[in-house]
């Protein structure tokens, strides 16, 4: 007697449902794909109880003829691919045929939809999967879905949901993610009756932005773009000096789809480089597209991870677009920010932010009668839960003028220089004015007041020399004057030994030398003077913690490293040639805004924002 037998319809949904509905936001996520898939252009999400107690979608999109209703319930099925060729080249959200069934397999479904084909609509009530009546019914073009009590029938699963805020905040972000992904779509999340969030669908990504970031951050928002023959890139990212605490302000699009993706996030970080403090990211959205046979969806049952085939590639372009186009961009952060507000400022910026008109926001939703339809005419900055504006204050300086303890000459403002040589450094020339608590350089220009970190502007010019050195093949060397003999365990031992070669391109010479040990007899002379030794520990110690081993990896650790020595600390009075020659090199450096670690080196003050601070302009 056989004792293997096949599961029937009813309890494989519920299976699939165990990987497909997570949580609330999961239902949301799905059914929200189905609408837009559905070429909707104006959708309601109206959420109680943060999804447990009811979500309910509507949608003005093609709605679903009569004959396909109860077949769209059922499992596998779908109109949107129909042979194993279209699985290669999937071009709508949705096409595993897996969400309704799973959906109604869990909670209490009711659906009403109207084919834009038909005159009539349909009406159709499931109670755990099982259909419960179905009938022709009045219905307006598109289809309006509600799920109740979900997990009614999967205590498990329910006991599993986090508090209400948490889900909410799944919720929230599922559809501004969505959001994202489609600006011509108006979106409306309304939850216990209030609204989270509402999209215009005008088509403009920053308005999309606006919407969920808030208009302060969206309207500083930065461009960049790139294209090859293989992907096509657009992205939006907020200036270095705007930074968040966790990865989830980093936002993937791919062919209209958000995904999650380390690698790529990693290539989002590469190229703010050195600017972005450590343990804080950047807020950035990222569009690509790409032809779908380069991409494989069908990887994740909820489809928010991919594969690409050409990963590589596209980690460097992406890099490569954010790197160069920071190159563009003078990033001095204003000092001032807490004295003078925003929207006082002139505005300077590069993209336009022109609010949406009434008219833009009045679109016809699709309504529901407990929820009056709402027509605003600015975006509020929403505050859902995981996308809370967080102020950073981290780069907000105040200026604390009593305790400046620095006299100096009035100050004595040069002719600006020629035009040409101007364009040729990142930031304007800046005029010595003294130092405070000998560590900030005070410094000034025809733009406005400027604070440096000495500190750190000396970090960042020793790590670009270093970044040459480890470079080239070192040839001067110089000998030590007791060799060093450095012991370790055997598995790092072995790890280093795999690597010798590596760190002999930074200039650090290994030779075995009896069990478990290496001796040094000589450093490349331009190694940081009198921290020869540490410096070849250190990195020695920086490729033990590595995982990844590569040259890049190694000499970019090692200039970090090597920057960090013999610069000038805080708390040092420099005579007025040596910040002279700082603010000189400063100015010529590749990058003179940050130091190795992500740190300002120098804030701003404009003379406008001075004014301002001292209510000479009003
Ligand atoms: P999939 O999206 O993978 O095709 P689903 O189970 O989510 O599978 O949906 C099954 C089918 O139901 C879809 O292929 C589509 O034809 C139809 N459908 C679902 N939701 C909608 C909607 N909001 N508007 C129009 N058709 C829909
Ligand atoms: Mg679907």
């Amino acid at each position: 007697m056989g004792r293997i037998h096949e599961l029937g319809d009813h309890l494989s949904n519920k299976i699939a449902a165990g990987e497909v509905v997570e949580r609330p936001a999961s239902v949301v996520k799905e059914l929200v794909e189905n609408a837009v898939d559905a070429s909707s252009t104006v959708i309601d999400i109206l959420v109680k109880e943060a999804g447990l107690e009811e979500i309910r979608i509507i949608d003005n999109g093609s709605g679903i003829e009569h004959e396909d209703v109860v077949t769209a319930f059922k499992r596998h099925a779908t109109s949107k691919i129909q042979n194993e060729e279209d699985l290669f080249r999937v071009r709508t959200l949705g096409f595993r045929g897996e969400a309704l069934p799973s959906i109604a397999s869990v909670s209490k479904v009711t659906l009403q939809t109207c084919s834009i084909t038909e005159d009539e609509g349909s009406k159709i009530e499931l109670d755990g999967g099982h259909v419960v009546s179905f009938e022709k019914a009045h219905a307006r073009k598109g289809t309006d879905l509600t799920v109740q009590e979900l997990f009614f029938n999967t205590p498990a699963r329910l006991k599993y949901m986090k508090t209400l805020h948490t889900e909410l905040g799944h919720i929230t972000d599922v559809v501004s993610r969505i959001a994202l992904c489609y600006p011509n779509v108006s979106f409306r999340l309304v939850h216990n009756g209030k609204k989270l969030l509402q999209t215009s669908g005008n088509g403009d990504p920053v308005q999309v932005l606006a919407s969920i970031y808030g208009v302060g951050i969206a309207k500083d928002m930065v461009t960049f773009e790139a294209s090859s023959l293989d992907f096509e890139i657009k992205g939006y990212m907020a200036k270095p000096e705007v930074t968040r605490a966790s990865r989830h302000y980093m936002t993937i699009i791919v062919n209209g789809r958000f995904i999650r993706n380390h690698a790529i996030q990693k290539a989002i970080m590469d190229g703010f480089h050195t600017f972005l403090p450590i343990g804080r990211y950047p807020i950035c959205l990222l569009d690509i597209k790409m032809d779908p046979l380069l991409l494989d969806v069908n990887v994740h049952p909820s489809k928010l991870e991919v594969r690409f085939s050409k990963e590589g590639e596209l980690k460097e372009q992406v890099t490569d677009a954010i790197r160069s186009r920071w190159r563009k961009e003078t990033l001095i952060p204003s000092a001032a920010k807490g004295f003078v507000k925003r929207e006082e400022k002139p505005v300077q910026t590069t993209l336009q932010w022109d609010a949406p008109t009434t008219e833009e926001l009045k679109v016809d939703r699709p309504f529901h009668k407990e929820i009056p339809t709402h027509v605003v005419t600015q975006p509020e900055p929403t505050s859902p839960v995981s996308f809370q504006p967080e102020v950073d204050s981290s780069f907000i300086r105040e200026v604390d003028t009593e305790s400046t303890d620095v006299w100096h000459e009035p100050p004595h403002v040069e002719q600006a220089e020629p035009q040409e040589e101007q364009s040729e450094y990142r930031i304007p020339p800046l005029y010595f004015v003294g130092q405070a608590h000998g560590t900030y350089i005070i410094a000034q220009n025809d733009e406005g007041l400027y604070l440096i970190d000495q500190h750190a502007a000396q970090e960042r010019l020793k790590y670009e020399f270093f970044r040459v050195k480890v470079q080239q093949v070192p040839n001067d060397v110089q000998e030590l004057l007791i060799p060093l003999t450095l012991e370790f365990a055997p598995d790092d031992f072995m790890k280093i030994t795999e690597n010798k070669s590596k760190l002999e391109s930074v200039g650090v010479f290994l030779e075995e030398f009896g069990m478990n040990s290496f001796i040094v007899r000589s450093h490349p002379s331009w190694f940081p003077k009198g921290e020869e030794k540490e410096t070849i520990e250190e990195m020695i110690e920086q490729l033990l913690q590595m995982n990844k081993i590569s040259i890049e990896k190694i000499r970019e650790e090692a200039a970090i490293l090597m920057s960090c020595k013999g610069s000038i600390k805080a708390n040092r009075y420099l005579r007025q040639e040596e910040i002279e020659t700082l603010l000189n090199d400063l100015r010529k450096a590749s990058d003179p805004f940050t130091c190795p670690h992500g740190r300002p080196i120098l804030v701003k003050f404009t003379t406008y924002e001075l004014e301002k601070m001292f209510k000479r302009v009003m």
